[in-house]
């Protein structure tokens, strides 16, 4: 699930409410199929307004549900990020784990409830219309569908609320967080297999190939978003309290603006087999020049021309500070691609952090967190 295809819709109880782009594709299609299913003798026009109320609603029930997950988190010092919406409901991303698997049951076992309680009152305001049946009917569908959307959301399947629940259980027992976060993933992964076989044998005995589509559609989904989602939990573990002081070069030289790039190649680039050089001025950031700028000059000319004919000034350049946080710095670096950071401590360059190195260690600590998860 690529975060980056939405748009923002504003902030709810300050925390930013996102819009994947395939919530629209279900808000189409969730108001035509309402406006079908429940036709009875009433004017077009009604039936569509009806329709449109009742997707709305359906929208907010989502957010109320990722409202009583972050309300919970906040209540418990862990701050999110944003809310996203998308085709199968919503993300709270929150910035961290929980800490206790008290408090990640909490956070995970508020969500379906809300659904539960939003289900009960749909139910009651059904009720109370029972003169509107049109209105009625719609407002049963959403009691059914807020009880649906509880019950799918507490399969034990990580990344599913149901799944964080078993996570936490696990995690409260064995008092290992790593081995509840991948027997938490298994189970999910056993489950959407069982989705993708359950909608195989719908589509091919009973030749409901819509359900049985849905069904296998559902079940990758869960597939994928368990993967993501173990991949995460991982880079967590690994990554805790590790900055950019960790995996930095420290032993980058620092260089001149007017050195000509031919004693750039020959007194840096030749003897360290560095490939990017922070330009500066007393230790203060100028500029940086790669290897890649340079080969783009020909070597006739590089002795005419200088390091700061062809440098990336340092307004265009993103920095980093040696205590950044690696994963929050990641972050970054996914959403804007930077291959070489200058790391500046009291305004001076103390060193790059490349791209790299970081992948480098990255892989390290993976493989090694994956000896220590098979002992
Ligand atoms: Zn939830």
């Amino acid at each position: 699930m690529n975060m980056r295809h939405s748009i923002g819709l504003g902030r709810i109880f300050g925390i930013p409410l996102r819009l994947h782009y395939t919530w629209f594709i279900i808000f189409v299609l969730l108001t035509i199929s309402l406006v079908v299913y429940f036709p009875g003798d009433y004017p077009l026009e009604q039936r569509i307004l009806s329709g449109i109320l009742t997707s709305g609603l359906f929208f907010a029930s989502i957010v109320a549900h990722e409202l009583a997950h972050s309300a919970l988190a906040i209540h418990n010092h862990i701050a999110v990020k944003d809310i996203t919406l998308f085709v199968f409901g919503g993300v709270s991303q929150i910035t961290r784990e929980a800490t206790h698997p008290r408090t990640e049951f909490l956070i995970a076992v508020v969500g379906p409830l809300a659904s539960l309680a939003l289900g009960g009152i749909f139910y009651g305001v059904h009720l109370l219309l029972a003169a509107h049946p049109l209105l009625a009917a719609f407002m049963l569908w959403l009691a059914i569908i807020n009880v649906i959307l509880a019950v799918f959301n507490l399969v034990p399947g990580f990344p599913l609320d149901g799944g964080r629940m078993l996570r936490a259980i696990v995690w409260q027992r064995t008092n290992n967080y790593q081995k509840a976060t991948s027997i938490a993933t298994k189970v999910g992964r056993g489950i959407a297999y069982a989705f993708i076989a359950v909608g195989i044998v719908i589509a091919l005995a009973y030749h409901s190939w819509l359900n049985g589509l849905w069904l296998v559609f559902i079940g990758w989904f869960l597939h994928d978003a368990a993967r993501a989602s173990y991949q995460q939990a991982l880079l967590r573990e690994y990554l805790s309290g590790i900055t950019v002081r960790h995996v930095m070069d420290h032993g980058c030289p620092l260089v001149a603006r007017d050195f000509s790039l031919r004693d750039l190649a020959q007194q840096y680039i030749l003897p360290t087999g560095r490939t990017c050089f922070p330009v500066t001025r007393e230790a203060e950031l100028e500029g940086m020049i790669t290897l890649q700028q340079i080969g783009k000059i020909s070597k006739a000319k590089w002795d005419s021309t200088l390091v700061q004919d062809v440098m990336t000034p340092a307004s265009k350049l993103k920095t980093t500070y040696p205590d950044q946080d690696i994963l929050a710095l990641l972050q970054e670096m996914n959403n804007e691609i930077a291959n070489h950071m200058p790391v500046i401590e009291r305004g001076k360059v103390i060193g790059v952090l490349n791209r790299e190195d970081l992948n480098r260690f990255l892989r390290t600590r993976t493989s090694l967190g994956m000896m220590r998860l098979v002992n």
